[in-house]
């Protein structure tokens, strides 16, 4: 914070709260608010009905509860006492209704986004957490060798994706994150929301998937197909599985988020499907689903051994099939340790 020029840190719940303090907060309508000072004066500030989780959470913070009747945004000003001019730095996902009530106490203060100190933090992992990280991708390719048995002819994605569901938590996730069961030309839209169509003998089938294990996420794509590939998917399958491994493989400490980017983007260019990879390579994983480095064409970051993403490039062909494989990618101190490890061939079932 101090190199920074940062006096405080005001961070709502959410995955910041949960790093800097272990503490888990339900993003309720009643303020909760970590003020971090620079000084070392921290406080959290919850509401009093919460106070008996934040202690349990032992976050070593001093705690000021706040009850029903009293004004939160006062005991947020009492704990910036000395820094009402200062630059305050707010957590990127604190709700509006919440910074517009700490800029109506604190109107002299300079606002940044604290982003610009928890950003370096999260993105380079611990040992920890890439323990955890590799737990939760261990757990997930153990979902996806069971899929095979549960996908065929006859059954709709909806209920493909139930079963998912159950495996993701009984191979040891907290929670379920999502379930993407996308059949036929289902697959050509990346994000498609599992739904009731019924699988039938020549569809291309992408299986994305992920969940919490141990407060870190998993996330994982592989493809199959049901009977007999549609006609252009094997070409399309062997060019996006040259262009994935090829962006693994450029992963090491020193080249850019952008230049792994356009390395699975210049193989599908390469391949003719160039056009039908219609999104970024891939994102930052931990304690978030999503979160920096963010493996996108402008994004100039210099990748730092700890820093943990996905790698999953796609092929997406309207109105007939899509296709992706991710794996989770972590830097090294001279290259990628892919977490993922489950073959990336389509499964034929
Ligand atoms: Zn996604
Ligand atoms: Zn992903
Ligand atoms: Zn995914």
């Amino acid at each position: 914070m101090r190199d920074a020029g940062i006096d405080a840190l005001l961070v709502g719940p959410g995955a910041d709260l949960h790093y800097l303090t272990g503490y888990r907060a339900l993003p309720l309508e009643r303020l909760t608010l970590l003020v971090a000072r620079a000084d070392g004066h921290h406080r959290l500030i919850v509401p009093t009905l919460e106070r008996p989780r934040a202690e349990a959470a032992g976050t070593g913070v001093e705690l000021v509860d706040v009850g029903e009747t009293d004004d939160p945004y006062a005991a947020v000003a009492v704990a910036l006492t000395g820094s009402e001019e200062g630059r305050l730095a707010v957590g990127d996902r604190l709700w509006s209704m919440f910074l517009l009530g700490v800029q109506g106490w604190l109107p002299r203060a300079q606002w940044l986004r604290a982003s610009a100190v928890t950003r370096q933090l999260r993105m380079r992992k611990s040992p920890a957490e890439i323990t955890a990280l590799r737990r939760a991708a261990q757990a997930i390719d153990r979902v996806h060798a069971a899929v095979p048995s549960l996908l065929r002819a006859g059954r709709t994605e909806a209920e493909v994706g139930r079963d998912i569901a159950a495996r993701i938590v009984a191979e040891g996730h907290s929670a379920v994150n999502f379930v993407i069961v996308a059949s036929g030309p289902n697959g050509a839209s990346p994000h498609h929301e599992t739904g009731d169509r019924t699988l039938r003998d020549g569809d291309a089938v992408v299986v994305d998937i992920g969940g919490t294990l141990d407060d870190y996420c998993s996330d994982c794509t592989r493809d199959y197909v049901v009977g007999a590939p549609p006609i252009g998917f094997v070409e399309a399958h062997e060019a996006l599985e040259v262009a994935q491994a090829a962006a693994c493989d450029a992963v090491r400490p020193g080249v850019t988020a952008a230049a792994v980017d356009a390395v699975a983007r210049q193989r599908l260019d390469d391949a003719g499907y160039g056009e039908h990879f219609i999104h970024r390579t891939g994102h930052g994983i931990g304690l978030e689903e999503h979160e920096e480095p963010y493996i996108v064409a402008g994004n100039e970051l210099v990748l730092e051994p700890g820093m943990a993403f996905s790698i999953e490039p796609g092929v997406y062909l309207p109105g007939r099939f899509g296709m992706r494989i991710e794996d989770i990618v972590v830097v090294t101190e001279d290259g990628g340790e892919r977490l993922n490890t489950l073959d990336r061939a389509a499964v034929t079932v």
